[in-house]
């Protein structure tokens, strides 16, 4: 048996004729820029998050990007964010110029550590950026009341975390900016790349609109340095399309969750706490043990298609290494990066394949004898 994380078709329901004839004609006659398209997604995903603004962009890297440029931060601002989370985040801070400051996790809810945030804070720094890992709301009250008590802004990574909640309102709307992603792995998904900025502001919003477009505020007046970075109509429209089944999906991501930490339990194995109040919309279901890389070469050879989320922490990226961090600095993000392992999630995740990668990791511990670690990834 085979178990993949993705199944695109699934996605697109039984009927996507329609859709794919619409897409035909948006390319035969060239309406894939801006259109109609892109400004119906924005207002239909601003109604379902409950926020003023949705501006659609081309990434979530460049929803950060261009987050950071709306609120003037660059050169001589520190911006903190946490050592366990995707490259993007980071990079995009120093994309802008600006000096990423960062924290370590908090465990168990691999979420940033706040007494940290407020012990690195400086004259220098302008705004912190939480991320909703794993599809879990990062602890936002808190958040925003450093924030406000330091006088910072708050960027939100929602690139896990659509529909995400915390007593019913959504992750990506509670700072200044929210920023999400579509890549075709994340929960809403579109078929390439694409992205969008929320805010609740009408002075942002236009700054970001203006940004998005190379500056224009009218066509071939540039008033601004900007970017080329429209969210593409064709994938407005594919997005249109899933939208109405999030919900159902996250839900379904949940029950799937729920199974999981039910038949695992009693095994060497802990999640990432859940607290209530809380809407994890599991983009990713991490197990934690000490035994992770031989429970992911158990799980592949069995057709699992286990993977590890993150394997370095971003201290340790080469790419970042002219920042002058040091292995140990951030010990729980090292340790997270050491023992976390996605299990494979997806709306229609079916009860065979549940029951197939619970027995495979049970196996793992009941009928196997101890095997030297297998590093796939240092
Ligand atoms: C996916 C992701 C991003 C970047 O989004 P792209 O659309 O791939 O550029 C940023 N932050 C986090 C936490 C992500 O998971």
């Amino acid at each position: 048996m085979r178990v993949e994380r993705y199944n695109h078709p699934a996605q697109f329901g039984s009927d996507p004729a329609p859709l794919f004839d619409e897409i035909r004609e948006m390319i035969l006659y060239g309406k894939t820029i801006l259109t109609e398209q892109v400004s119906r997604f924005e207002n239909a995903f601003a109604d379902y998050l409950g926020t003023a603004h949705v501006v659609g962009v081309n990434s979530g890297t460049d929803a950060l990007v261009i987050a950071l440029r709306a609120l003037e931060i660059g050169a001589g601002d520190e911006v903190i964010t946490q050592a366990n989370t995707f490259n993007a985040t980071v990079a995009a801070i120093r994309l802008v110029g600006a000096t990423p400051v960062l924290v370590d996790a908090e465990e168990p809810s691999f979420q940033m550590d706040l007494q940290q945030v407020e012990s690195v804070i400086s004259s220098a720094t302008r705004a912190i950026i939480p991320v909703h890992l794993y599809g879990k709301a990062a602890p936002m009250m808190r958040v925003l009341s450093i924030a406000n008590r330091f006088g910072l802004a708050v960027i939100e990574d929602a690139a896990q975390a659509h529909g995400a909640r915390i007593s019913g309102r959504a992750a990506g709307t509670f700072g200044e900016i929210g920023c999400f992603s579509f890549h075709p792995s994340k929960n809403l998904a579109a078929a390439g790349d694409a992205g969008a900025i929320v805010t609740d502001s009408d002075v942002l919003a236009h700054k970001i609109r203006r940004l998005r477009e190379l500056g224009q505020s009218e066509q071939n007046n540039h008033v601004t340095l900007g970017l080329n970075s429209k969210l593409d109509a064709i994938q407005a429209r594919i997005l249109s399309w899933k939208l109405p089944y999030l919900d159902e999906w996250n839900r379904a991501r949940r029950r799937v969750a729920d199974q999981y930490r039910e038949r695992l339990r009693d095994l060497p194995i802990t999640f990432q706490a859940v607290t209530s109040g809380e809407e994890h919309v599991y983009h990713l279901f991490q197990i934690r043990t000490e035994r992770r890389d031989e429970i992911l070469g158990h799980l592949k050879q069995s057709g699992v298609d286990a993977v590890i989320r993150y394997p370095t922490p971003i201290h340790l990226q080469p790419a970042f290494a002219d920042c002058g961090w040091m292995p140990g600095e951030f010990p729980v993000a090292e340790e997270l990066a050491r023992t976390l392992l996605c299990l494979p999630i997806r709306p229609d995740l079916s009860t065979d394949e549940l029951d197939y990668v619970c027995d495979t990791i049970r196996q793992f511990f009941t009928k196997r004898a101890a095997v030297p670690v297998l590093r796939y990834v240092s």
